[in-house]
């Protein structure tokens, strides 16, 4: 039987319930607090091809396909550097080939160390649900990677309906076509109705590239960068003053919204359908 367009579809501005799914990256988001996975992967890397690299120079580019955060690093001119230092030339593409096969039983073994769920994401997908939206994902990682997490993510409650990687678009983020795609798997539109969700300037560029709303997690995500005892062992001052920076950079961005984390986005989606009620668009 052929359906004829809802309400919701023929008029934007008619549609009561404005957000309609929300697309969650995955470390960092909803699970791995702190987004240490992938550093701890790439550390170990670059410090097997002889040119050690901070957790910083680990973290700047995250939220990218692996295979361009890779490629980033190498080009930071710290790096190259060392690089040309320790291996007698800049870092050439066959590095980067052979790097990226390196990296994947490296990123198999750390992710599958560091797939806890993210306190509270079971109770805000829940909450979500609940109200009826749909739950899509996107992420930097292969579809590989996400053959050996999901599984894991699973078995603690959580799986969403769509789930997009890298290996399924031409470029990863910030280009805008795996929250495209995932909005079409989930049949969602338009782009207004959707909020992606994630934790590293990579993110926000992707939602926002897409049209989509865009909510940043600055606690439990790469932009503070600490497992939750580490952080919680830091002095509240200190807490506080890493939180403070983290939001800035997301802030900077350009989120549509700052929080800190799974148990306070049902509130932040009701702030942004006030915003669209009152005429704003993503
Ligand atoms: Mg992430």
């Amino acid at each position: 039987m052929l359906r004829g367009m809802s309400a919701a579809h023929r008029s934007e501005s008619n549609s009561v319930s404005p957000l309609r799914a929300v697309i969650f990256d995955w470390a960092g988001t909803v699970l791995d607090f702190g987004s240490l996975a992938p550093v701890r992967a790439l550390q170990t890397l670059f410090a097997q091809a002889g040119v050690p690299i901070s957790a910083a120079q680990a973290r700047g580019p995250m939220g990218r396909a692996k295979r361009d955060h890779i490629a980033d690093i190498l080009a930071l001119p710290d790096v190259a550097e060392r690089w040309q230092a320790v291996h007698g030339s800049l870092p050439r593409t066959a590095d980067l080939d052979r790097l990226f096969a390196e990296f994947l039983p490296l990123q198999l073994q750390t992710l599958t160390a560091r797939a806890t769920l993210i306190p509270g994401v079971l109770e805000m997908i829940g909450t979500l649900r609940e109200r009826g939206i749909q739950i899509g994902s996107t992420t930097g990682y292969t579809a590989e990677m996400m053959a050996a997490l999901r599984p894991l993510a699973r078995a603690q409650g959580y799986e969403p309906a769509a789930v997009v990687t890298v290996s399924d678009v031409k470029a990863g983020r910030p280009a805008p076509w795996m929250a495209l795609r995932c909005a079409e798997q989930l049949g969602v539109w338009p782009l207004s109705a959707i909020c992606k969700v994630g934790d590293t300037v990579a993110d926000v560029d992707e939602g926002r590239n897409a049209g989509m709303w865009t909510i940043a997690f600055a606690r439990c995500g790469n932009e503070l960068g600490l497992d939750e005892s580490e952080l919680l062992a830091l002095p509240a001052e200190e807490q506080q003053a890493r939180l403070s920076e983290a939001r800035r950079r997301l802030q900077q961005a350009g989120a549509h919204l700052v929080i800190d984390g799974p148990a306070e986005l049902p509130a932040a989606l009701e702030t942004l359908e006030l915003r669209r009620r009152r005429g704003d668009r993503p």
